[in-house]
């Protein structure tokens, strides 16, 4: 989002602040993120998560922190921190009221600890007694904006996205649901691509074009639980939002980038014929049969909460290894699968797409959002008469002219 490497767990700053050290975050230290740059040129800004809207990947796009973990106050009191840094979800309301869409889950680091929220009736975690999502309401009255804070699909539905230019929607009081187990009902809780549907629709009356963030956030939540058939189903569903946002955009003008922050220790193993389930037993005429004669699963873990030893591996020739609650084997037992080191995918559509090719490091994003919009490091760039790149000449030039309208969506599959 900000174009450096920095440190694990740290947030909008430069490697100069430490993990876990308040003392150690000065403004001076700060890195301006592609949302950030948007803001400042005046054009829309949107996040659309399915995890917390404090969560590490929306929170990359906004806030500034030493630890990826100070979601509210409480977080920080007990953590023992001192000094004057704010937490993540503070900063969201404070700092970032400029931002016109953002909607995901997390309702409790928005509450004070003396405040119920409505739908399940459990106390707010926050201790400085703020509630953020009145602050929220509060600093958009202020400024005359028509706006709406949402927690449900009734609310939801009643958007009119034509007339409603700023949104805060907290639809759980946690992650918001899996799509498979998603409540449909007015009560319940829009999907990820209905989000990214109204999100459009919103940003795109913005004339100066917009920067949206879209985060399928619980796909890595499904593999730290080894679920691998829930984990591809909601990646099914974040394929959805990327149909819709590809629909309601023109290629012409919209830079769509598609890709992951890390990936998990997750394979596809054995040798299946064709047609044999994803989901199911490897095929019994495997060229390589297992050496305890016990079947396994075309999909598996490097490490995960799947296998106890002790028992030995169980036998799944009666076990259901379809169902969405079935928990993968793994070499290694762990409590939770952790994250993997291997490349991730890019895709991109749109202008400067051509750009994202090949092997990059992933400070190289950012950068290259800032060049397709001409913000940032960029910010002067489409005032440029005479492209010297002969070979991207002829298509910057087909849409230079149009640059100001260019719109932006960043997808981001894990967190
Ligand atoms: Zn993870």
């Amino acid at each position: 989002m900000g174009g450096v490497k920095t440190n694990v767990k740290v947030l909008g700053y430069t490697e100069d602040v430490k993990t876990d050290n308040c003392s150690t975050e000065s403004i001076t230290k700060r890195v301006y993120t592609i949302l950030d740059h948007f803001q400042n040129a005046g054009r829309g800004t949107g996040i659309v998560t399915t995890a917390r809207l404090t969560h590490a990947t929306p929170a990359a796009a906004y806030a500034h922190t030493s630890q990826r973990n100070w979601e509210n106050d409480k977080d920080m009191i007990k953590a023992g921190v001192t000094g004057d840094c704010t937490d993540i979800a503070y900063q969201l309301v404070n700092d970032n009221y400029d931002i016109q869409v953002a909607m995901g889950g997390g309702r409790r680091n928005f509450l004070p600890n003396t405040t119920f929220e409505p739908e399940y009736g459990r106390l707010g975690k926050r201790q400085d007694g703020i509630d953020l999502i009145e602050r929220w309401k509060e600093m958009q009255s202020a400024r005359n904006r028509s706006h709406q804070y949402v927690w449900n699909n009734q609310q939801f539905d009643s958007i009119n996205p034509k007339t409603t230019d700023y949104v805060l929607g907290l639809f759980e009081n946690s992650h918001m649901q899996y799509e498979v187990d998603r409540n449909r009902s007015l009560n319940g809780e829009p999907s990820i691509s209905e989000m990214t549907g109204k999100a459009i629709n919103i940003l795109k009356r913005n004339t100066n074009g917009f920067f949206l963030m879209v985060e399928g956030g619980r796909i890595d939540h499904a593999h730290h639980d080894t679920k691998g058939a829930l984990a591809l189903e909601e990646t099914l569903a974040f394929e959805e939002a990327i149909l819709t946002a590809l629909e309601m955009t023109d290629k012409r003008e919209t830079l769509i980038i598609v890709t992951a922050d890390h990936s998990h220790v997750f394979t596809i193993g054995g040798y299946n014929n064709r047609g044999n389930d994803i989901l199911g037993l490897v095929d019994p005429f495997d060229a390589e049969p297992t050496l305890d004669g016990m079947p396994y699963t075309t999909l598996s873990y490097g490490n995960g909460p799947g296998t106890n030893f002790t028992a030995g591996r169980q036998n799944l020739s009666d076990i259901d290894t379809k169902s969405f609650d079935y928990v993968q084997q793994s070499a290694v037992p762990l409590k939770y699968e952790t994250h993997s080191g291997e490349d991730v995918p890019i895709f991109a559509s749109g202008p400067v797409s051509y750009l994202i090719h090949g092997v990059q490091e992933q400070h190289y994003v950012a950068h290259v959002m800032q060049y397709a919009a001409c913000v940032g490091d960029y910010a002067n760039d489409c005032d440029r008469q005479i492209e010297t790149v002969q070979t991207c000449a002829a298509f910057h030039i087909s849409y230079k002219n149009s640059i100001l309208f260019i719109s932006f969506l960043i997808f981001l599959v894990v967190s």
